[in-house]
């Protein structure tokens, strides 16, 4: 019973293929309980009609069944139409989503100008914002570069600029206390609505931002007969680290005040879910302060003991070396030996460890951190929750 069913099958699959005839009522009802038949009648009748490349690997897998045992072939041609059926739902699936897409996009259009007309200020302040720090952030970084060329002019022109960007926003919006929130208050504004609480955490991590940035420019004004440049750099490290952990603290008070929907659902069961997703976020908090506090701790023992990468080389190893640093290409300026035996300017090789943990010829490990923050740049990073 079942190899000759299996036989007819297959010649009425080509049979189809060729003249596309319907084959339903035909294979129903010559075998109407087996396994095989059914399973043939629903891919024939869940099979697209324009999908081609379905019909075109059709005739392959069923001509296969010609030779094999009975069981097998069964099995086989359960697997081809299951999988054809899933992939061609699939991709109805998406082609409807994107006819969604199109005939919905000039309603969406509308929408998104609506939107963007209502938070003109919300966005444009956003945009402002965004490039202030970028200036900021690369005039920092090229001042640090210059070292003992730095320009004062520009430190100061920049510890102006933030400062000044800073207490303007916070006077134009002095009715909404923004600056309660640099210092786990609560500034006055509406805790259930979401753009609103959005719009304090946004602005207050670019104040934030803006004022490490600024404790840098005064750091940058320090003489260098005060503070070394190799010192700066351990305080830029230092601040920066400083900034991202304050960061991470100070949108906890908003977010769980709008979590918990403060003050304005007096029901039982919301209560419950406010204090229920209050608590998740702050043990979610809590897991990543845990992730940050030893690298913090690993930054502060490096700031504290301000561990050296190698020895002073002497006049031999530097002519080992053939007295050109491999960095730099030119005469060693105050020589250090790696403990790989490798010997390269001092300011050469700290500017290297800035980046990376092993030596460059090499690849021996000699630092266990990267010292990444010493340039003098801060994180692009947006501390939104
Ligand atoms: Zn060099
Ligand atoms: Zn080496």
């Amino acid at each position: 019973m079942q190899p000759n069913c299996a036989h007819l099958h297959s010649i009425q699959g080509s049979g189809e293929d060729s003249s596309s005839s319907p084959r339903l009522s035909g294979e129903g009802s010559c075998h109407p309980s087996t396994g095989d038949v059914r399973i043939q009648l629903s891919s024939s009748a869940g099979e697209p009609r324009e999908n081609a490349t379905s019909r075109a690997s059709r005739p392959g897998s069923q001509s296969r069944s010609h030779g094999q045992a009975p069981g097998e072939a069964g099995g086989l041609e359960d697997a081809a139409p299951d999988a054809e059926e899933q992939g061609g739902s699939s991709l109805s699936e998406l082609r409807y989503l994107l006819q969604w897409l199109h005939r919905s996009l000039p309603y969406l259009l509308i929408l998104c100008v609506k939107l963007i007309a209502q938070h003109v200020t919300g966005i444009s302040l956003g945009i402002g914002l965004l490039t202030t720090y970028a200036y900021a952030n690369k005039s920092i970084v090229n001042q640090v570069f210059l070292r003992e060329r730095c320009s004062r002019l520009q430190c100061t022109w920049l510890l102006l600029y933030l400062s000044g960007s800073s207490l303007l926003l916070y006077y134009t919006f002095h009715s909404q206390s923004l600056y309660h929130s640099l210092i786990f208050l609560s500034p006055t504004v509406d805790f259930m609505n979401f753009w609103e609480v959005l719009w304090i955490v946004g602005v207050t991590d670019f104040i934030l931002k803006f004022l490490f940035m600024g404790l840098k420019c005064l750091i940058l004004l320090v003489p260098s007969f005060i503070m070394s440049f190799k010192s700066k750099g351990y305080w830029y490290m230092l601040l920066e680290e400083l900034c991202q952990n304050y960061r991470m603290f100070v949108p906890i008070p908003v977010w769980f005040r709008y979590l918990i929907a403060y003050g304005e659902l007096d029901t039982a069961l919301g209560w419950t879910l406010g204090i229920l997703l209050g608590l998740l976020y702050l043990i979610l908090k809590l897991l990543s302060f845990f992730g940050q506090w030893r690298n913090f701790r690993q930054v502060l023992r490096i700031f504290f003991t301000r561990p050296h990468y190698g020895v002073p080389a002497s006049k031999r190893q530097c002519s080992e070396s053939d007295d050109i640093c491999s960095i730099c290409q030119a005469e060693f300026q105050k020589p250090i030996l790696l403990i790989c035996q490798h010997v390269f300017c001092e300011e050469c090789i700290s500017l290297w460890f800035n980046r990376e943990k092993t030596c460059p010829l090499c690849r021996t490990v000699i630092s266990d951190h990267v010292n990444k923050w010493k340039d003098g740049a801060t994180s692009m990073h947006l501390q939104i929750f």
